[in-house]
């Protein structure tokens, strides 16, 4: 190889990145200009912790391929990006460092951004948003002002998470596996605190009911978000609660079941130990045992409380309810597993027909009746276990004999009638915590007067701004509620001193409009214009990470269908299509004895990796990229060594977008040298004078055509073909780069021997193939042939001539009594009567036939012949 064949992606990529910003590349075009159909593809945005890592080049580079081949079909792409910029970790920097967290986000925005741009990637980053900056979380603010006029935001009480030593609030993820704070160590308590909440509840059944719409979702996905939302149909029943003498009182508890056909199985029924009736129901021989229960759940988590593999513990508090459908009367208990504010915070207990109750039944001494039978007839069935299949009635009066699904709507309806129940439809889902004791978020724009009550603060005086003069020590909770001077305002009803709420979002409100926000970015009076959103939306396709399934998906589902039912814009679900990409996995050595992660530059030999400190061999796998395993690859040291587009082909070939990727430093390798064989074939077109700019005849004749050339022609439109079905519905890039390199290798054996129309064509299609792959190397390729125009990513995706694809030859299996002897190359336009006569006079024939003619001849044209003899 000469010297001047020498790939060096370094500079053309560098070069190209200065082309395609002097001309505007990723700018958006309005969003019907040309009469040409808008298309949105969005990656979701990052938070900006400073570095770069592989899962984000993965998720982008996804991205701008799809983005790239609209454009070239035709489209108006919008392509955007921006910061998920506000939460904790600028906080933390905050107080451990002194720095300011605005500050601090700028800088890590600042070097994200020039390490994304690294990339190559078509985004239009005049339309860049950073959640923490004023004039986007203004709209966050006014978007809050509308959910609260809709009655959608509301405050209530709220068990929070609350270090004594700090005097703080803490998030979940602060609080380590055993109840300690991160920071303090001390043992977290539990404390009720007003919060605000946005009623996610009021839209349940339509995000659920709007799930089977989504298309172009994964099913997972789909599925996951129907579990979290989790309806249940079902009936709510009353207890009475009965005094020492077993007569009714007046206080009832009220529970939920899916299963109100096994009522008459109730034994007992349970509260949760913070139910409000708990301190007025519980006897006084209980109380004690009662107090120390309640202590002591108070320090466990909810997940602590209701995990599967836990036992489940609980007392029972003296007092006694009626069984309202058959009149017994059965112990009130309070027990971990039941949350308080989940359903009516009560459940009864029906230990035969539920294996959690059973478990607690058989460990408390609990009556086990069972009143469903199986159809088979066997009533031993129950003996170790809860029978939770339908059945059919017993032990329950007027209803026994009915089967289990009958009874269901049976005994609800009799209970309606009776008055101590009613069908009921309930969620799994909760409404959502938005509030934060934090100063790193966007504050909630409310103010509180002792005589107005929650004044939303007027829309003109938005955004209220985060004060810069604040000081971090991590402790005595929020820095907003420490700065009198910020919070101390007139209330704009009445004048009087008022207090600033100094509560800020969960930052998942931030993320939950910025696609709607990317359509119309520099709007100063509204978040966005109804005209641009319904134009630009929805999103066509979205990508983005799995991690983010539930939650972030479905509040950006919830808002798009609170702000259309405020008549903001005009559609019911935000993205159309959505791909989950998989992780990037590095390849991981741990020391299986001390748990200890070895960084491979530590092992000396990797055919027999070995802990450098001990000798002891290691167990090596591929695991996600992280920090602490010492397996990850830095983004900028690959394309510091191979380039972008080597980088970019490599993630997009080694693995189907959805699946995790396992990195492996020889196939980056191998996609470098594809690339350099890239650069060898163009140079060798362009020595032998071969350039783009010569008019090729676009219905090239196949009779005045050579072998080679229709050998060629065809090897270019099957890839043309094959690229173009990649890069439609499942996004299999894998094997489009695929098609590409069996392209080249095509091209490497006919190109040579082919006349210069047919070679040109050849050269054009790959290189348009390859331009939303590998950018730069495309763009450079591209203009060395003297292509069209002022860059190859305006040019329009190549199209298929179907005549081209029509081999001349095909091949014919031949059979000898069924079994396949062989293959012969026959015309594709062969008769019968001609493939029985090719067939006849084949070697294969003549060796299997040995001389004899066959009894019969089974011929299957353009498949097979079988020669029976
Ligand atoms: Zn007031």
């Amino acid at each position: 190889m000469s010297e001047s064949l020498r790939y060096q992606p370094q500079a053309i990529e560098e070069h190209w990145q200065r082309h395609w910003q002097t001309l505007g590349a990723g700018d958006t075009p309005p969003e019907a200009a040309g009469g040409r159909k808008p298309f949105y593809a969005l990656s979701m945005f990052p938070y900006p912790s400073g570095n770069l890592h592989m899962g984000h080049v993965r998720n982008y580079v996804i991205t701008d391929v799809i983005a790239r081949v609209q454009r070239m079909r035709g489209h108006n792409v919008l392509h955007p990006m921006g910061w998920d910029a506000f939460g904790l970790p600028a906080e933390n920097a905050a107080i451990e460092r002194g720095v300011d967290p605005g500050a601090w986000t700028d800088r890590n925005i600042a070097s994200m951004r020039a390490q994304l741009q690294r990339l190559g990637l078509s985004i239009d980053w005049d339309r860049e948003v950073a959640t923490c900056h004023s004039d986007y979380y203004r709209w966050t603010q006014w978007l809050f002002l509308q959910f609260l006029d809709s009655g959608l935001a509301y405050q209530k009480e709220a068990t929070v998470n609350w270090d004594p030593v700090d005097q703080t609030v803490l998030a979940n993820e602060q609080v380590d596996s055993e109840g300690r704070s991160w920071r303090s160590g001390a043992l977290v308590e539990k404390r009720k605190l007003r919060q605000w909440f946005l009623k996610i509840t009021a839209y349940a059944s339509q995000l659920l009911d709007d799930l089977p719409k989504l298309e172009g979702w994964p099913e997972r996905v789909r599925t996951m978000q129907a579990n979290w939302i989790g309806r249940s149909t079902g009936a709510e029943i009353s207890f009475p609660v009965v005094d020492a003498d077993g007569a009714d009182t007046a206080e009832r508890i009220t529970v939920f079941t899916t299963r109100p056909d096994t009522i008459f199985g109730a034994s007992y029924v349970v509260l949760a130990p913070e139910h409000p009736l708990v301190a007025v129901l519980t006897t006084a021989d209980q109380s004690t045992p009662v107090a120390s229960f309640c202590d002591l759940v108070s320090r466990q988590s909810e997940q602590e409380r209701t995990a599967d593999d836990k036992p489940k513990r609980g007392v029972p508090i003296g007092a006694r309810v009626r069984n309202p459908a058959n009149g017994e009367l059965i112990p009130l208990w309070i027990a971990d597993y039941v949350l308080a504010d989940y359903g009516t915070g009560a459940v009864m207990g029906v230990p035969a027909h539920d294996q959690r109750d059973f478990l607690f039944a058989r460990q408390y001494g609990l009556p086990v009746r069972q009143v469903i039978r199986p159809v088979a007839g066997d009533e031993q069935s129950c003996a170790g276990s809860a029978w939770t299949e339908a059945g059919v009635l017993i032990h329950s009066g007027r209803f026994d004999g009915l089967a289990s699904d009958e009874a269901r709507g049976a005994i609800t309806a009799a209970a309606a009638a009776e008055g101590w129940g009613q069908a009921r439809t309930t969620f799994r889902l909760r409404d959502w915590l938005i509030s934060r004791q934090r100063y790193w978020g966007c504050p909630i724009p409310v103010i509180h007067c002792d005589s107005c009550g929650v004044v939303p603060v007027p829309a003109e005086q938005l955004p209220v701004e985060l004060p810069r003069d604040v000081a971090f020590s991590g402790k005595g909770g929020s820095p907003l509620a420490q700065l009198e001077s910020w919070w101390r305002v007139a209330c704009p009803c009445c004048g009087s001193p008022a207090r600033r709420e100094t509560d800020t979002m969960d930052t998942f409100m931030c993320s939950s409009w910025y696609f709607l926000r990317y359509s119309d970015p520099h709007n100063t009076a509204l978040p966005f214009s109804r005209a641009l959103v319904d134009s630009w939306l929805p999103v066509d396709q979205y990508v983005g990470g799995i991690e983010h399934a539930i939650l972030h998906l479905l509040y950006s589902r919830f808002f798009t269908k609170v702000l259309r039912d405020r008549g903001l814009l005009g559609f019911d679900e935000p993205f159309t299509r959505l791909l989950t990409q998989g992780m990037v996995q590095g390849i991981t050595y741990k020391n299986p004895n001390t748990g200890r992660y070895i960084a491979p530059a530590e092992i000396a030999d990797p055919a027999d990796p070995r802990d450098p400190a001990t000798g002891e061999a290691l167990e090596v796998f591929y695991e996600k990229m992280s920090k602490s395993k010492h397996n990850g690859v830095d983004p900028a040291v690959v394309i510091d060594r191979y380039g972008a587009d080597t980088a970019r082909m490599f993630i997009l070939f080694k693995a189907p977008p959805e699946k995790d990727l396992e990195w492996d430093d020889a196939d980056v390798e191998g996609q470098f040298r594809f690339l350099q064989r890239l650069c060898r074939l163009v140079e060798s077109a362009v020595a032998r004078g071969l350039s783009l700019a010569t008019p090729t005849d676009p219905a090239m004749d196949p009779a005045g055509l050579t072998p080679v050339d229709r050998e060629l022609r065809r090897a270019v439109h099957t890839a043309i073909a094959a690229v173009s079905e990649d890069l439609e519905g499942d996004l299999q890039f894998n094997t489009a780069v695929a098609e590409l390199m069996k392209l080249s290798n095509a091209m490497g054996e006919h190109l040579a021997g082919a006349s210069a129309p047919v070679a040109c064509e050849a050269l054009r299609s790959l290189l348009l193939l390859l331009a939303p792959f590998a950018p730069h190397l495309a763009e450079e390729l591209w203009m060395q042939l003297g292509g069209a125009g002022s860059s190859i990513h305006g040019q329009s995706w190549p199209a298929v001539d179907t005549t081209a694809l029509v081999r001349d030859t095909v091949p014919l299996v031949i059979q000898v009594k069924g079994k396949v002897r062989g293959n012969l190359e026959v015309p594709a336009d062969a008769d019968r009567a001609t493939l029985e006569k090719l067939a006849l006079e084949s070697d294969i024939a003549a060796k299997w036939l040995e001389g004899r003619a066959p009894s019969r001849v089974i011929v299957v044209p353009g498949r097979l012949v079988n020669l029976v003899p």
